[in-house]
């Protein structure tokens, strides 16, 4: 069986791991990222934990068909670099696969990391089988990945599929990316916690603050917590997220035609409070034809998602 390096870097961990070709991580570690220090120091630590990773487990770097690396976007993929990055700040520019790929003497590229998901989740998870699927991670933002006849769509530049930035509102609150009322800015993990903390602010009467500690403290696993003790602030926060979910993935399904959507994340915690009334409502709201032939599931790679689909955009390179 063949293997390859698969990077997950975040704004808070840099984890790395070898892979198998069926999707098997042999071995992994991880280090801090420290982001704030700048990728120089990150990168060298992160080869420096690859390089000991594969002497421990028995690797030659030789007998590796190459490095993956899943990165938050925006993205220079043909610098191999981050281009601008909000969770990256003093990164852009820093040529992280090829510093990457010169320590191991290997091809590397660098692809965004809910793309890299998305490949990941299609060769190895719950999108296989499913060859017009997308990915859909609903966590601190929404980020997504679309499959389109077995292959990832990149766009012209490599950046295609940024879900989280759909116009919900046009005269909704302003998101970093520029634009309003973004998908993210009403259903992300985020924007939960966030409509939760406004509503407490604004007087509503809720177990919330003190499930949580405090109203500012208050997360969207709290309002979970909060819709099963059967607080109806929680319930009110709830509905009206699935609302949204309902509406964005409508759109993504009369969009794209998908036979499947595989979502994952930290909200998909939620299971079947989830799952079902999201299939309901987003089923319900597309054009009858496109939901036909449309299911929506958990996704399968768990936390081991970011450095697999890593390494599955890595094995699509080399094919
Ligand atoms: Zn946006």
């Amino acid at each position: 069986m063949r293997h390859v390096l698969g990077f997950d870097l975040g704004g808070t961990k840099f984890a790395f791991g070898i892979v198998r070709e069926d999707g098997a991580v042999v071995a992994s570690g991880r280090v801090e990222t420290l982001a704030d220090q700048g990728p120089a120091q990150a990168v060298r630590r992160a080869i420096d934990g690859a390089r000991e990773l594969l002497a421990s487990s028995g690797f030659r770097a030789e007998s590796l068909l190459g490095v993956g690396i899943a990165s938050p976007g925006p993205l220079d993929i043909a610098r191999g670099c981050v281009d601008g990055s909000p969770n990256l700040p003093g990164w852009t520019g820093f040529p992280i696969a090829g510093e990457i790929g010169k320590a191991f003497g290997l091809p590397a590229r660098i692809d965004n990391d809910a793309n890299a998901a998305a490949v990941g989740e299609f060769r190895f998870g719950a999108g296989k089988g499913f060859p017009n699927m997308v990915y859909v991670t609903l966590s601190t933002g929404i980020g997504g990945g679309v499959i389109v006849d077995g292959r990832l769509m990149r766009g012209a530049n490599g950046n295609a599929a940024e879900l989280g930035h759909l116009t919900l509102d046009i005269k909704g609150p302003p998101c970093p990316c520029g634009g309003r009322g973004c998908f993210e800015k009403y259903a992300s993990g985020t924007a939960i916690a966030h409509r939760a903390r406004a509503a407490l602010a604004a007087g509503h009467p809720s177990s919330l603050a003190a499930l949580a500690g405090g109203p500012d403290k208050v997360t969207s696993h709290h309002v979970l917590q909060g819709l099963a003790a059967g607080d109806t602030l929680a319930k009110e926060i709830w509905d009206e997220t699935i609302e949204y979910l309902g509406r964005g993935f409508a759109v993504i399904i009369n969009t794209f035609n998908p036979d499947r959507i595989v979502v994952g994340g930290g909200v998909t915690a939620a299971g079947d409070t989830l799952f079902g009334p999201l299939r309901k409502k987003a089923l319900g709201y597309a054009f009858p034809r496109l939901a036909a032939v449309c299911t929506i599931a958990p996704a399968g790679l768990g936390g081991d998602v970011g450095v697999v689909g890593a390494a599955a955009c890595a094995f699509e390179a080399a094919r």
